[in-house]
């Protein structure tokens, strides 16, 4: 089995295309070209029906459209931000929403030539994980997104924005390594030269610590970029605030970390949201350092994005400068993330279920 199941809405009755590699395309003893040169129609021309691809035989895109559909989701919103940062709202097509968030890059990060070009993706809608600070595990988990579901937002973005993404981070709604198997056959169609043609080094994971699934992904072949959300440099803090710590805790988090970096010999990120009061002060800072200059890992600081409802704020500037001057004097590498997009609630961590499925009738009419 290669993904969840997914309840279809009665009007969505097809298969989605999109789940599919070109060789399982269903064309008995069709020639290898042929399949490839559908796979040319969706993801190079981005043929919106099979009957625009004029370079097939009619009965076979006949056949196709009674059994396939090409769309996976729709725009349900789109709202900028100052920044240029821009957040989508997707309805698939069993009615659930989840959310996507394009950020250029930032000329003070990356230099003023950078053209990076980011999209921040969702792999499921909801997350069973319950992080206290996030938004996105507010109103639990709904399901998993398909593999064609989780390419579509890149397709979909693209096509809003007319222009082209060459970098992808897994940060979005949900947890993507509860969703493994899909992430994989999505990461596959997103690299292949016949599909999206984003190498995997511009591809990075973020999670919240799923030590079994750290694991088997140190034996996966793929080259992606794992990051850690830490959050915490002890059991102590990270207990108050991420529910699966109790399941893996720091010592069997970093072990399992120390495994990824000796097989895969690539640089592990640690995301550090800084929280007010809850995990800012030096003796995390100094804890953290230990743990990064142990796994050679750098370290991102996210000051907090406040979420409607949750008590957590965002430390001072002078704290947040405090701990990150901890982490330098042991030369650790370490950013201190702006985040983008916070005007329009579109920072990664805060995508909300119910706040938009409640303001979804408001906005359309
Ligand atoms: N579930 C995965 C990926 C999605 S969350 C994970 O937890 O890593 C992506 C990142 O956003 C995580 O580092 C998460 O901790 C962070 N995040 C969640 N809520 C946030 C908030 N309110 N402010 C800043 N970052 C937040
Ligand atoms: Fe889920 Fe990640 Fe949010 Fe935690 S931070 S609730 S794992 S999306």
């Amino acid at each position: 089995m290669t993904h969840a199941p997914r309840p279809l809405a009665p009007s969505a009755t097809k298969a989605l295309f999109l789940d599919l590699l070109p060789d399982e395309y269903p064309l008995t003893d069709a020639p290898p070209f042929r399949k490839r040169q559908i796979a040319e129609w969706v993801f190079k021309k981005r043929a919106a029906s099979f009957t625009d691809m004029s370079s097939l035989p009619a009965a076979w895109r006949a056949d196709l459209d009674i059994r396939f559909t090409l769309r996976a989701l729709e725009l349900a919103r789109s709202q900028g931000a100052t920044d240029a940062t821009r957040k989508f709202l997707w309805r698939l097509n069993d009615g659930a929403l989840v959310e996507s968030v394009l950020i250029p890059a930032s000329p003070a990060l990356y230099g003023e030539t950078s053209d990076r070009l980011t999209l921040c993706i969702s792999t499921q809608v909801g997350c069973a994980y319950g992080c206290r600070f996030c938004a996105s595990g507010l109103d639990g988990f709904r399901r998993n997104l398909s593999p064609g579901e989780i390419v579509a937002q890149i397709m979909a973005a693209e096509t809003a924005s007319a222009s082209r993404v060459n970098n992808l981070v897994f940060m979005g709604m949900g947890e993507p390594l509860a969703n493994y198997d899909n992430l994989m056959r999505a990461i596959d169609i997103i690299n292949a030269p016949w599909g999206l043609g984003i190498g995997a080094r511009h591809i990075t994971v973020s999670t919240s610590g799923l030590v079994p699934a750290i694991l088997r992904l140190a034996d996966d072949p793929r080259q992606i970029r794992l990051a850690i959300s830490l959050h915490g440099a002890t059991d102590e803090v990270r207990d108050r605030i991420m529910p699966i710590n109790r399941k893996y805790p720091v010592a069997d988090l970093m072990e399992a970390c120390a495994q990824y970096r000796a097989k895969k010999h690539r640089v592990l990120t640690f995301e550090y949201i800084l929280i007010d009061g809850i995990n800012d002060d030096p003796a995390q800072a100094r804890l953290l350092a230990e743990h990064a200059r142990r796994l050679r890992a750098k370290v991102n600081l996210i000051p907090y994005n406040p979420v409607h409802g949750l008590r957590f704020r965002t430390p001072s500037d002078a704290r947040m400068a405090a701990f990150a001057g901890v982490l330098e004097a042991r030369r650790v590498p370490a950013t201190v993330r702006r985040e983008k997009g916070t005007g329009i609630d579109a920072a990664c961590g805060q995508l909300r279920l119910k706040t938009i499925r409640a303001e979804e009738p408001k906005r359309r009419s």
